[in-house]
């Protein structure tokens, strides 16, 4: 169930992905907010520099193993622009993180690159319950994936 409050948290998701394709990274955004509703963290993508870590859903695992006790993590929220990868997804179980709210799924940017005649990453797009055994997820949400897909189609058009 996704409540107003989470859909707030996906439009800055989708605000921060806006911002990381504006300074030439890719297109993400996340925000770890805790159980009080409180926004504690927020990053988006910073790959331009050439680390294909840097995902913003990885720096919020790590912010939240270093800042939170493991109590305040288990009911955190993290909101994402694009559903985490396995990396993060795995990242984001060794901490101890709470529910995963997505605006939108791997499985769509799967079929968004195909669309736009390009090969899969290397790493498999799979979905978060198949890294994580007690995953909590919500998403997509069909009018900000749609917001989320125009960026990947911008990224592609300026990388032609
Ligand atoms: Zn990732």
């Amino acid at each position: 169930m996704i409540s107003t409050f989470d859909l707030r948290q996906l439009e800055r998701c989708v605000e921060l992905a806006k911002t990381a394709l504006e300074k030439g990274d890719d297109p993400f955004g996340s925000v770890l907010v805790a159980a009080d509703g409180k926004v504690l963290f927020e990053d988006h993508n910073h790959v331009a520099g050439g680390d294909h870590t840097q995902h913003p859903e990885f720096s919020i695992a790590r912010w939240a193993a270093k800042n939170m006790s493991p109590d305040e993590r288990s009911i955190a929220t993290v909101y994402t622009s694009g559903e985490h990868c396995p990396m993060c997804a795995a990242a984001h179980g060794w901490v101890g993180l709470g529910r995963i709210v997505y605006a939108s799924s791997s499985e769509q940017l799967i079929q968004w690159m195909s669309d736009l005649g390009l090969p899969p990453s290397r790493v498999r797009n799979l979905p978060i319950q198949e890294v994580i055994r007690d995953a909590v997820v919500d998403g997509p949400v069909p009018e900000l994936a749609e917001q989320v897909r125009t960026l990947h189609q911008q990224l592609h058009e300026r990388r032609k």
